[in-house]
């Protein structure tokens, strides 16, 4: 593990655990610091880099968290749960449960990171679809825009200082991924975030921006799904289509460009009759980044 991860003060009560150059499962953290009540959104992949975390936290003067939001069940934001003994998890029914089915299969992926000694934490206190708090002095809402980059998507809004954790909603400068929940249901969930107007916009990977970062994301969907429609009528495969952009230079310069061809995968697969964010089998999608890539993913974390 290498880390240049820092914290960031973001508005009187919100700060952001960043974590660049990020990439896969390498995510940012939230925190929103109420008079009484501490509230984390996500963890890290790691035991180490959540170990890291906390003593960021604790260098800043905030004790541990008595709550940890979980937007979605990916291991890059949950694993580190289980370094926070003291804090309740919070998540939708869904991630609880894609958490559990998913278990530690993302280590499987990655077997050269040293992930640590994980248990795995699901959330206890369930949300279905929204769920406002009072951390003392400072209101939070939570609300589930999935499908959009799983099959169900907490956001964390903190309306006062409008101030917007999208967790894998929302990329900057890194490669949007949905091939676990839905293109067409990010579109519709970056609206809803757009409607909101936040000042301040944390993404789950990549530098914290406003406006912008939403719009950058929902740029890339758009094209990705105008990509696949004209692919589709042609008659070429995901991997096609991915490859003809690739070698034409037109992919937009974002990390993890290869995650293009999942992307594609799960439009055709929502045209072939797959229910927004339904379940599919990743595992072709998968090996084709690393076909589309020439290697396979990297991660740093
Ligand atoms: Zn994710």
């Amino acid at each position: 593990m290498s880390t240049s991860a820092s914290l960031q003060k973001l508005s009187p009560h919100c700060r952001a655990y960043l974590q660049p150059p990020w990439g896969w499962c390498v995510n940012n953290a939230g925190v929103v610091v109420g008079s009484d009540r501490t509230l984390l959104i996500d963890t890290t992949a790691t035991i180490d880099r959540t170990r890291a975390m906390r003593a960021e936290l604790h260098a800043a003067g905030i004790g541990d968290p008595r709550y940890i939001v979980n937007t979605h069940f990916h291991g890059d934001h949950t694993f580190g749960n289980c370094v926070f003994d003291t804090a309740e998890v919070i998540g939708t029914s869904t991630t609880a449960r894609e958490a559990g089915d998913a278990g530690l299969a993302l280590c499987g992926l990655w077997p050269a990171v040293d992930w640590g000694e994980i248990t795995l934490v699901a959330p206890s206190i369930l949300v279905e679809d929204r769920l406002g708090m009072d951390l003392g002095g400072v209101e939070v809402e939570l609300f589930d825009v999935g499908p959009a980059h799983t099959s169900s998507d907490l956001v964390v809004w903190v309306p006062r200082e409008r101030v917007l954790f999208t967790g894998d909603v929302a990329w900057n400068g890194v490669t949007p991924f949905a091939l676990m929940g839905s293109v067409d249901g990010s579109l519709a969930a970056l609206q809803r975030l757009l409607e909101l107007d936040p000042a301040v916009v944390v993404p789950g990977h990549g530098d914290v921006g406003g406006l912008e970062v939403l719009e950058q994301t929902r740029r890339y969907l758009l094209w990705c799904r105008d990509l696949a429609f004209e692919g589709r009528r042609e008659g070429m495969s995901p991997l096609q289509v991915a490859q003809r952009a690739w070698s034409e230079g037109t992919v937009p310069e974002l990390s993890e460009a290869e995650r293009l061809v999942a992307n594609l995968f799960r439009v055709y697969a929502e045209l072939d009759g797959v229910p927004t964010g339904g379940r599919i089998d990743i595992r072709e999608p998968f090996s084709q980044m690393s076909v589309l890539s020439g290697a396979p993913p990297l991660s740093h974390a």
